[in-house]
């Protein structure tokens, strides 16, 4: 593909705070055939910053005519925890071991061969630790069915880690790959409290991220930015827990930490541009501000080192994502 020139259109399928940078706005549904073919047919390209549009819509898109990036094999993918474990393991970029749970006995089954404590997680929709449940022993396995929703789900194995990291990734449209430095992850509650990044790794730990990060890529012929979060077993060994087809809250730091950040990085890989620089000039401490802690921003605006980004909702439910805060510290 051409790069394509300033000024030209992208579309962007969803409306959360990872698709702010948008102009214009189409609101209607995801499967809206009149509006699928209006962004279709105004955007040169096509991208979207929410993994759970239906992929039906993307075909569409794609049969009418659109340049899709990442394309449809990504989002089937990452919709899908078993198809998607299925997948890193076939290129190499290990996960826990897991079962398919369709039903019951299906759960006990998996129960059985994985061990307890297990994790039983439904197989598509979930989000932030959303539709996911322990199972401490085989008497709750049936209200664990039943509280998931008793839905087409997965059971994995208890990742035994030392720390969450995570590598944000890009692929071009001529294949050229960029990996940004490794973050570490803290979560509460399932939903990503801090990023640190450059986290503190050591060299082999580091090459195996890049390696896995270049496996999935490659794998899924992708082009954008992706999100791949680990989980760091000590020894340096690492597990995928899952990816993102997409640009990913792990990534924020980028904005004040990296000359070239993940939204740029995506932006210039789907318009075939060549990918930016991802060396780090500064250390970041990148803060979720959950629900009404977005209140706190009178008191970070005025800190010498917080960069605040925020995301204009209008309602701070609690544990709804509102903003973030950057804390630009010097590397070491
Ligand atoms: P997920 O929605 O799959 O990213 O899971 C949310 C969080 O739950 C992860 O960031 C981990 O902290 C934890 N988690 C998920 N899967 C596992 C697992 N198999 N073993 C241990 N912890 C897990």
């Amino acid at each position: 593909m051409t790069p394509l020139a300033p000024g030209s259109t992208l579309g962007i399928l969803g409306g959360g705070q990872l698709g702010r940078v948008s102009q214009g706005q189409i609101v209607a549904p995801y499967d809206d055939l009149n509006a699928l073919g209006v962004l279709g047919q105004t955007s040169q390209a096509v991208t979207f910053e929410f993994e759970n549009v239906p992929a039906t819509s993307v075909e569409r898109l794609v049969r009418g005519g659109a340049v899709v990036a990442p394309g449809p094999k990504a989002l089937a993918v990452a919709q899908d925890r078993v198809d998607e474990k299925t997948f890193l393991n076939g290129v190499g970029a290990t996960t826990v071991d897991f079962a398919a749970v369709d039903s019951l006995d299906d759960l006990l089954n998996g129960i059985e061969r994985l061990g307890l404590p297990a994790l039983l997680k439904t197989r598509r929709d979930g989000y932030d630790g959303k539709g996911q449940v322990w199972v401490r022993s085989a008497a709750m396995a049936a209200d664990a069915w039943h509280a998931i929703g008793e839905r087409p789900a997965i059971l994995e194995a208890r990742a035994d880690f030392t720390r969450e990291l995570s590598v944000i990734a890009a692929r071009g449209r001529d294949g050229a790959i960029a990996v940004y430095p490794l973050g570490e992850n803290i979560h509460k509650g399932g939903v990503l409290k801090t990023t640190l990044a450059p986290a503190a790794v050591d060299a082999k730990t580091d090459k195996r991220a890049r390696a896995i990060a270049k496996s999935v890529l490659e794998g899924l012929d992708y082009v954008g930015v992706l999100g791949v979060e680990l989980f760091d077993l000590g020894d340096s060994r690492l597990l995928v827990n899952e990816i993102a087809p997409r640009v990913h809250n792990t990534g924020h730091w980028t904005q004040d930490g990296c000359v070239c950040d993940q939204f740029e990085q995506h932006i210039r890989a789907i318009a075939g541009w060549p990918l930016g620089p991802t060396t780090a000039h500064a250390r970041v401490e990148m803060t979720n501000l959950l629900g009404d802690e977005v209140d706190q921003w009178t008191k970070l605006s005025s800190k010498d080192d917080a960069r605040l980004h925020l995301y204009g909702k209008a309602e701070a439910r609690p544990g709804r994502k509102m903003g973030h805060v950057n804390r630009v510290k010097p590397l070491i």
